[in-house]
């Protein structure tokens, strides 16, 4: 085993046992950690492969990303992570990364990274780029009240009304639209700020200008790290931004597997139902698990395993099929709200060199929702050769295409014929590529990303009151706690550091 995150001191007494359900990135985050923690975990994965919306891909001397393309280091548990896995070295930044195109008039334009290169840009008004200026004045004519009693009366608010409030109608048109349908599929409408940018929403509450709050916390945390001593991870000297691994973001969930060899990583192994049992006379619960175990040569076996805890990562729709009981009583899950999902397909094309008029340096391009009226239907393209040269052939670029998401349902479900038009004509329009694409894969996700809609805090209750009723359950994953990678992780080390001081609360009134 790779050196263990070691970082979390409680450890049970004796060796218990922990069935992880579902082998996404967070299931398999959360068993790395209780197994370094020296519990007994096994992972029940329903599909032949784990890695869940994490997956890799090669042919053809193409390699590309069918879920995630990159991911980054903000939280402080993935650096350490991928530094105990011996995944520093395979890291891999994308070649000018910080130039991001956003398509304004039918044209991609650079986004600014900097005030300066805000000033010069033609991608918002004047009047827009005056209004990001003069925010932290601005945002106070809302009249005398306190940023917090402010925050609190707008805390119903989507994400567009709370950046139309700080900055107004063009910047969510042209900036917050394309990042939300390029980072989650959704839309400003639909999306709660408070669910979706929880971090910016405190900022409000706590300075009122977003701005202000955005410098004051970058200041801060500048200080903090460099009054702090450094640990191994941060001596190491890490790039900022986004980032993949040779080979695809895969190599990261396989460096996991990794260290669950045989019978702990049950692939092809559906959680059916969980019976949850507490006898009155330990602390203990005890949790017994039926699964049906498929493989290529036997029909689906269904097979029972206890447990001590259970962490679910499984997205919910797919929990709201598991049958639960408690005490031998069905303990029903009425009181879980349907989750809206949105579905994204993801078309994945290489075109000749020579066929690419205008190809663009840099990491990729989003289209507005606004752009709609210029025939654009995709929601944004990764320039995946330019990131990684590695990843198609000297004489072809290789694109990564997104489609679907609130904006566009149906299209997301579409034939692959009309999305390799739908594609190959965007394309023509922000690239100038000319002719049929060289190489063509398609990969469609009906439940892509779960909504984090306005009323997203009666699913986030729903599970509290799950795991309050369920001693020894726990739920981790991009449901609960942020959609990116690094969310789902430090959601899966939550989880598992959970599990790890309840079952030590119960050894102490146990002994
Ligand atoms: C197209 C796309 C692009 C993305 N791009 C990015 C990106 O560039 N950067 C980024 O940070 N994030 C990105 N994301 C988001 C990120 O990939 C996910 O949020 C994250 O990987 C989710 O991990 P998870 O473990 O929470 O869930 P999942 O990966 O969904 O894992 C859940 C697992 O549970 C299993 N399961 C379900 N039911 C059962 C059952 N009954 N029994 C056993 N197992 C079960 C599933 O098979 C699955 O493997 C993208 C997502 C998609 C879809």
């Amino acid at each position: 085993m790779a050196s263990p995150a070691k970082e979390t001191k409680i450890t049970p007494s004796s060796t218990k046992s922990v069935a992880v359900v579902g082998g996404g990135v967070s299931g398999l985050a959360a068993a790395y950690k209780l197994k370094s923690n020296g519990l007994s975990v096994t992972i029940f994965e329903a599909d032949g492969r784990a890695g869940g919306k994490i997956k890799s891909s090669s042919e053809n001397g193409f390699i590309w990303d069918e879920g995630a393309n990159t991911m980054t280091e903000s939280e402080k548990d993935v650096g350490r992570l991928i530094d105990d896995l011996g995944l520093q070295e395979k890291k891999q930044y994308p070649i000018s990364q910080n130039k991001r195109y956003i398509v304004r008039n039918g044209m991609p334009q650079m986004i600014p990274s900097n005030p300066i290169a805000l000033i010069t840009s033609s991608i918002l008004s004047p009047q827009s780029k005056l209004k990001i200026f003069l925010e932290p004045f601005l945002w106070k004519h809302q009249g005398t009240k306190s940023s917090l009693k402010v925050s609190d009366e707008c805390s119903q608010e989507s994400v567009g009304q709370f950046f139309r409030r700080h900055f107004g109608t063009e910047v969510v048109d042209y900036l917050v639209d394309p990042f939300v349908a390029g980072s989650s599929a959704g839309d400003p409408e639909s999306l709660s700020m408070r669910h979706a940018f929880p971090e910016l929403w405190n900022l409000e509450k706590e300075f009122g200008s977003v701005l202000v709050g955005a410098i004051r916390s970058k200041l801060t945390g500048k200080a903090k790290v460099k009054g702090e001593r450094k640990t191994s991870v941060e001596k190491t000297k890490h790039q900022r931004g986004s980032f993949s691994f040779h080979g695809g973001m895969q190599a990261l969930t396989d460096m996991l597997c990794k260290e669950f060899g045989g019978d702990n990583l049950k692939l092809n192994s559906k959680v059916l139902s969980l019976s949850c049992n507490v006898d009155g006379s330990s602390p203990f619960s005890s949790w017994s698990l039926s699964y049906a175990a498929n493989d290529a040569n036997t029909k689906a076996l269904r097979k029972d395993q206890s447990f001590d805890a259970v962490i679910m990562t499984a997205p919910l729709c797919n929990v709201q099929e598991m049958k639960f009981t408690k005490k031998g009583n069905p303990f029903v899950l009425d009181f879980l709200p349907k989750v809206n999902y949105l579905p994204v397909s993801v078309i994945v094309t290489a075109f000749k060199k020579e066929n690419v008029r205008r190809p663009l340096e840099g990491f990729g391009v989003l289209v507005p929702s606004k752009e709609q009226q210029n025939g654009l239907k995709t929601l944004g393209t990764l320039f995946s050769s330019m990131m990684f040269p590695d990843r198609a052939p000297n004489d072809q670029y290789l694109y990564t295409t997104f489609v679907g998401g609130s904006r566009n349902r149906d299209l997301a479900g579409a034939p692959v014929d009309e999305l390799k038009q739908t594609v190959t004509s965007d394309l023509r329009k922000l690239l100038g590529v000319e002719g049929q694409p060289t190489f063509i894969r398609h990969i469609y996700w009906r439940n892509a990303f779960p909504l984090y809609g306005h009323d997203y805090n009666l699913v986030l209750e729903a599970i509290e009151k799950m795991e309050q009723n369920l001693p020894g359950f726990f739920y981790a994953g991009n449901h609960r706690d942020g959609l990116s990678v690094g969310k789902a992780i430090t959601s899966g080390f939550k989880a598992a550091d959970l599990v790890i001081s309840h079952l030590n609360s119960c050894s102490k009134q146990d002994a």
